[in-house]
């Protein structure tokens, strides 16, 4: 018996994967056609777009996962249900016909970005493993354009990336753009992080439609927070050069626009004399072609019911392998005399990454996000793929030594290697990493952590994450700094590390601000309070006076930002936002009793210049202000009446 696979996506190998497992070589012969020579992970596109991955971490050689299956990369033109034979280009122009016993067509579905006037001409599709490489390099381009570029209105432009849709491929790619473009500003000189403006163009109120109400907010809240603009309930009319037209009537400018929107269906399918639904092949419950015996559709092309809900199944990657997996099933049933099963599925959630290591998860009714769901995701994602499976399998067993700061604050002290003293170098708050220095870099133990307040931390497997590191250049960054916070730029400078230890922050301090806010503060006040306040640094209380948060004018650029793109139904009355509506509370403040050295390693860790200085480390009420231009200062003036010779050594 020769059994033809058309496509080579999740469908078509899992089809191909039950069958060899079930059906010797000598009763079944297998032949799957696909255009490239490996499989996509679709789910992993955004990350090579978005330079987390190479390329090939997100595609799987098909003969390598298919041990058994005979495999061709010739295109399938034609299939001729009436006389059981496929058509396929040789390579040479010439067309060469091949008879099958069963054909299993699963050629999913193709990009159309036709669906929007000049989309064709001026926006990135993403569907197929070229777009997101092209994606990647163009998006590099454009920051260095916007680096050589002294016209700031051109720049912004450069600088400026439209998503259309915002299903999972466009919140995964807006998220995974997004932090790409952010985390790079530290290397270029001619631009910030406020420069970046990623906007996410959705046609309906809420963003990821596949996913629980309640994760679509806190995904929408969490990429709203890290700096992505939202334009809901609008639709994209055109694209041009300079960006695209929306359906009010407003042009965004930007020099990047990827179209996540639009399918169109395969030529093959097209050509196909079979009945369809919607462009998609009508199926019968077991998955052939309705009217067929020996031809079967799986995956995005074809249209069947889920016996589970009598619904249709969604073009997914997890419907797509699972309808492999039963159709193969009904073939074998077929060949042994026995009666095929409808398909039938209860979906088991869904996965979406929103970058920044965020994701939302929806698992067999449990709802996840953030970091964890992160995790997850890249968990199940792995564990398809090949050779991946098998590391992460290793590095499960392995212990348990990187820690994410989910509460409180922890400080980090290190071994003066001239005396053996163990001194605080820096604070650690919400969402910080730390682990053991060997982890990563093979560096001698010379930091170690300490509670500073109560704390709540997550355990995550060191060998899990030294192999995602590996592989995930951002992530491996983030780690390489977590574990060597506060040593290296130290190093450099005995002088200064030396002078700031003994240098108390009360030396330092500027008083608290005139005007001391509050989490009930409205947002029209906190204007006013920061118009009226030279510096621009205020304070946030709770109830119980202690210190809740922080804002500056960088906090607030970014909430009228969020606020001028939320439509008016969604945002409300302005004037009634409070600051606990919009402000994240602030993890990293400073403690009386620490030294300059601490408060300069932490504002250094965290790129911030100045810190709230709380009364001690246990009780948390404001005394202060702390800038790192007047710890910087007294650095100079000291270097220059000092110690001259060390201070060249240093440099
Ligand atoms: C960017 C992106 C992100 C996504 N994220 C998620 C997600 O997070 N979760 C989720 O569940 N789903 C996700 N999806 C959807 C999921 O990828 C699809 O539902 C799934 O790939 C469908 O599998 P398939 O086997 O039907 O088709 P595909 O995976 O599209 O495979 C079809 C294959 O057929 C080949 N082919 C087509 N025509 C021919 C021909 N004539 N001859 C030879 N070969 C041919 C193609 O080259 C292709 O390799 C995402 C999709 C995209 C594009």
């Amino acid at each position: 018996m020769r059994v033809v696979i058309v496509g080579g996506g999740f469908a078509a190998v899992q089809f191909a994967k039950t069958l060899r497992s079930k059906l010797r070589a000598s009763e079944c012969e297998i032949l799957l056609f696909n255009r490239e020579n490996h499989m996509v992970f679709h789910p992993l596109l955004a990350d090579v777009a978005g330079a987390s991955i190479n390329a090939d971490a997100a595609a799987a050689p098909l003969r390598q996962m298919l041990p058994g299956v005979g495999f061709r990369t010739e295109r399938v033109q034609r299939i001729d249900l009436s006389s059981s034979e496929i058509e396929f280009d040789d390579g040479n122009g010439a067309l060469t016909r091949l008879h099958y016993d069963h054909v299993v067509i699963a050629c999913g579905a193709e990009s159309n970005l036709g669906i929007i006037p000049g989309m064709s001409e001026h926006a990135f599709a993403f569907k197929v493993m070229r777009d997101a490489i092209d994606l990647r390099q163009h998006i590099v381009h454009q920051m260095e354009y916007a680096e050589a570029s002294s016209d700031p209105d051109r720049r912004r432009w450069y600088l400026s990336f439209i998503i259309v849709g915002a299903g999972f491929s466009g919140a995964e790619v807006a998220g995974e753009i997004n932090e790409l473009v952010r985390s790079s500003t530290r290397f270029y000189r001619n631009f910030r992080k406020d420069d970046v403006v990623v906007t996410l163009v959705h046609s309906q109120d809420q963003i990821l439609p596949e996913v629980a109400t309640k994760l679509r907010e806190f995904a929408r809240k969490k990429m709203e927070r890290a700096g992505i603009t939202m334009l809901l309930n609008t639709r994209a009319v055109a694209a041009t050069h300079e960006g695209v037209e929306l359906n009010d009537g407003r042009m965004l400018l930007g020099a990047t626009v990827v179209c996540t929107i639009g399918t169109a269906i395969s030529p093959i399918v097209q050509s196909l004399d079979a009945p369809k639904e919607r462009g998609r092949i009508r199926t019968a419950p077991d998955m052939r072609i309705e009217g067929q015996t020996n031809a079967w559709a799986i995956g995005d092309c074809a249209f069947t019911i889920n016996a589970f809900d009598n619904k249709p199944s969604p073009p997914t990657g997890q419907f797509a392998e699972r309808q492999g997996r039963q159709a193969a099933l009904n073939l074998i049933r077929i060949v042994n005399g026995e009666a095929t099963k409808s398909f039938h599925f209860k979906a088991l959630g869904q996965l979406c990454s929103i970058g920044g290591y965020q994701a939302v998860a929806e698992m067999l009714g449990v709802h996840v996000s953030g970091f964890l769901a992160w995790l997850m995701w890249r968990g199940v994602y792995l564990f398809k793929l090949p050779t991946w499976s098998r590391r992460i399998k290793v590095a499960l067993d392995w212990s348990w030594d990187v820690l994410l700061i989910e509460e409180g604050q922890v400080e980090i002290l290190q071994k003066d290697p001239g005396t053996s003293d163990t001194k605080v170098v820096a604070v650690l708050g919400k969402g910080d990493f730390f682990g053991e220095g060997a982890l990563l870099g093979n560096r001698p133990h010379e930091t170690s952590i300490r509670a500073r307040s109560a704390v709540r931390l997550r355990q995550i497997g060191s060998a899990l994450f030294v192999q995602i590191a590996g592989s995930f250049a951002p992530l491996r960054e983030l780690l390489v700094k977590a574990v060597t916070r506060g040593s290296d730029f130290w190093r450099r400078l005995p002088v200064s590390k030396s002078m700031l230890e003994g240098e108390s922050i009360a030396s330092f301090l500027d008083p608290l601000p005139a005007q001391l806010l509050t989490k009930e503060t409205t947002f029209a006040d906190a204007i006013n309070a920061l118009n009226e306040s030279a510096a621009g640094n205020l304070l946030v209380l709770d109830e119980n006076q202690r210190l809740w948060g922080t804002l500056d004018r960088g906090d607030l650029y970014q909430i009228i930002a969020r606020i001028a793109v939320t439509s008016a139904e969604t945002r409300g009355d302005i004037s009634h936002l409070k600051l606990s509506d919009l402000l994240i509370p602030n993890s990293i403040f400073i403690a009386l009793e620490d030294s300059a050295l601490v408060a300069s390693a932490t504002m250094l860790d965290h790129g911030i210049s100045w810190l709230a200085v709380v009364k001690s480390k246990d009780d948390p009420r404001p005394v202060g202000l702390l800038r790192g231009e007047k710890i910087s200062k007294r650095m100079l003036e000291r270097i220059a009446q000092g110690q001259p010779t060390q201070a060249r050594v240093a440099s």
